[in-house]
């Protein structure tokens, strides 16, 4: 069918807006449905905002820019990188108009390779959010698998830890199941400490699985070279430049091989 795809995204500095733009052709390049672009507006430069009509225009896609301001009795945050974590994953039930019933979260910094439109329309199994696992076939990444132990796997209880660079929200049964409210009274607790939270849009829909269930998208939908393995690169229906935690590589580094 022809219906629309609703993606968002957020970017902040001059590096993460050249990726936006590529992340958005990549879209565009793959699918014959229209797209709506949704942009959280905060970080983004005077430059980007004049250029984005045109692209618009010359492309062919919609778009909208889009905040909501930080509620006074929620914990704040002070990093420029976990405020834009954030806004990933705290307010996505106000954010948007009520009308739309779907929405695909895409890293600044990730290149789709597949229609979106077949994960736009996925049976998520009526769970409020679709998230891919972390691969597991770069073996020699093993020993910086932190969800394999300690914390992470007494919490999981079994469930896989999601990478959060691509996701899935279906709106309606978010608003439904309160899933806004619930990941906000998680996050309200955990960030009290510090030491939480340190990948704060990760960390806090893996944590709050239990109650605020996650539908696991086959790992295809998902592919970094951090984490996985060369043999699964050509299956690829996105890539995503991740930080990798054993060389620290700088990402354009990455994106020119
Ligand atoms: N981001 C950004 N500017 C930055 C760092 C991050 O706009 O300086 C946004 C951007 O959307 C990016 C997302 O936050 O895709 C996640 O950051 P990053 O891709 O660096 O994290 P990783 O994928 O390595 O976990
Ligand atoms: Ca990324």
């Amino acid at each position: 069918s022809l219906h629309l795809i609703n993606i968002f995204s957020i970017a902040s500095g001059h590096l993460y807006e050249r990726f936006l733009k590529i992340m958005i052709l990549s879209v565009l390049k793959n699918t014959q449905r229209p797209v709506k672009f949704w942009f959280i507006k905060n970080y983004l430069s005077k430059q980007f905002k004049d250029v984005i009509p045109h692209m618009a225009h010359e492309y062919g896609f919609d778009y909208a820019l889009i905040t909501y301001k930080w509620p006074t009795w929620l914990q704040k945050q002070k990093e420029k990188q976990r405020i834009i974590w954030a806004y990933k994953i705290l307010f996505l039930d106000v954010i948007f108009p009520v009308s739309l019933e779907k929405v695909i979260f895409v890293d600044a910094d990730q290149v789709v390779r597949a229609d979106m439109g077949e994960l736009y329309d996925m049976d998520l199994k009526g769970r409020p959010l679709a998230y891919t696992p972390f691969c597991d076939n770069n073996k020699e990444m093993d020993g910086y698998r932190f969800w394999r132990q300690g914390f992470w796997k007494e919490r999981s209880g079994g469930r896989p830890y999601h990478i959060s660079a691509l996701y899935v929200v279906d709106l309606e049964k978010f608003q439904e199941t309160a899933a806004g409210d619930n990941l906000r009274v998680f996050y309200e607790s955990l960030s009290k400490d510090p030491n939480s939270l340190s990948n704060l849009d990760q960390d806090l829909p893996n944590y709050a699985q239990d109650t605020v269930p996650i539908f696991s998208l086959p790992q295809e939908w998902l592919w970094c070279e951090s984490w996985c393995g060369t043999a699964t690169k050509s299956k690829a229906k996105t890539i995503d430049l991740c930080n990798n935690p054993m060389t620290k590589e700088p990402k354009l580094q990455v994106r020119r091989e």
